[in-house]
């Protein structure tokens, strides 16, 4: 496709009714910034908005190709959590996953794990981001760090700053028993055994680990089977919930089957095969990285991009007097998504083929 100096492009705008259209034209640059045109990358759009939309709680498209429509932000700090990296703005999912965090950090402590670090969960409207993660976009995705919450409330530079520990040994894929103890187990268990919660990513060395330590009987293979082995994930572990009822445009993943997964397909994980380098075959090239567009989304994601926000994101934070009428009541228009001018636009790399699921 050619590039030319007037791009077609679809911006949201609202018309006087305040409902949200998509129109097709063509723009001059302005200075500094420049519409969305259809070339954009989506993560240069998503990961620019600053608060969710007011609509109601929707998730559109799939966990790795999606956005969520009436996002609602955990609270940087709660009895039993705190929020990490809050420079990121990606405290955001659907109220049913939120709740669903609240009600580990609670489970954990009456477990003997003193609180949870949550790390991302998505961005105020989902969607692919700028940095890290093919998943998460959807708002149904959150990780949570294998490091126990401190006794003490961490500051916004340590937030930052501090780094989780990995639970492996040092170039092993074994888990490492100085650092490995009982309260991990049960986090993860318990963190498993929900029904709302489709699967959990987690490091093939600490499935490994619950497999040795809960894989002997038949009643734990229910929550068991919902731990997934998969590349990284040893300084965190990353639960996925269901699509919710709310949300019929939402894609769901398929079933994990059944079993407790601790028999051969673990195995696999501790050969040579899901560790070798990508082994081109000669003479070909590799395929070439791709740019996700609005147009790769779900339709309705370009509406999500454009609907009202909240007035206040106090408003959209999922307290005991969390309120969405009136954070739709008292919501405002948002101006059509800007990107800087003359922007590179960042490539996604298509991953070579990798086992099913995303991390
Ligand atoms: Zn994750």
């Amino acid at each position: 496709m050619v590039l030319a100096s007037a791009l077609h492009f679809a911006q949201a705008v609202l018309s006087s009714a305040g409902r949200v259209a998509l129109v097709a034209g063509t723009v001059a640059l302005a200075a500094g910034t420049a519409p969305a045109s259809a070339q954009t990358a989506a993560k240069e759009l998503f990961g620019r908005v600053p608060l969710p939309s007011v609509e109601k709680p929707a998730s559109h498209g799939f966990y790795s190709k999606g956005c969520i429509a009436g996002a609602v932000a955990i609270p940087v700090d709660g009895p039993t959590w705190q929020a990490m990296r809050l420079e990121r703005n990606r405290r955001w999912g659907h109220p049913k996953l939120i709740a669903l965090l609240e009600r580990l950090s609670r489970d954990a402590v009456q477990d003997g794990w003193p609180g949870l670090l949550l790390g991302d969960i998505s961005q105020p409207r989902g969607g692919p981001m700028l940095s890290g993660h093919a998943s998460h976009q959807v708002g149904l995705d959150a990780d949570i760090w294998l490091t126990p919450m401190p006794d003490r409330r961490l500051s916004r530079e340590e937030r930052a700053n501090l780094s989780a520990t990995s639970l492996l040994k040092k170039d092993s894929l074994e888990v490492d028993p100085k650092k490995w103890t009982d309260a991990h187990g049960r986090l993860l268990r318990r963190a498993a055994s929900y029904d709302e919660v489709q699967r959990i990513f987690i490091h093939p060395g600490i499935k490994k680990k619950m497999c040795d330590l809960y894989g002997g009987s038949r009643a734990n293979d229910v929550w068991m089977n919902k731990l997934r082995p998969y590349y990284g994930h040893h300084y965190h572990f990353h639960v996925r919930v269901f699509c919710p009822d709310d949300s019929p445009n939402c894609k769901p993943q398929q079933s994990t089957g059944s079993g407790n997964g601790c028999g051969k397909s673990l195995a696999w994980w501790f050969t040579d095969e899901p560790w070798a380098p990508a082994d081109p075959k000669p003479g070909t090239k590799p395929a070439k990285p791709r740019v996700v567009t609005l147009n790769d989304l779900p339709k309705s994601c370009a509406v999500v991009l454009g609907d009202r926000a909240p007035a206040d994101e106090s408003l959209v934070t999922f307290t005991a007097g969390y309120d969405p009428q009136l954070a739709r009541a008292t919501a405002v228009a948002v101006k059509a998504p800007t990107v800087p001018k003359n922007n590179v636009p960042i490539i996604v790399p298509i991953p070579a083929v990798k086992p099913k699921g995303a991390g």
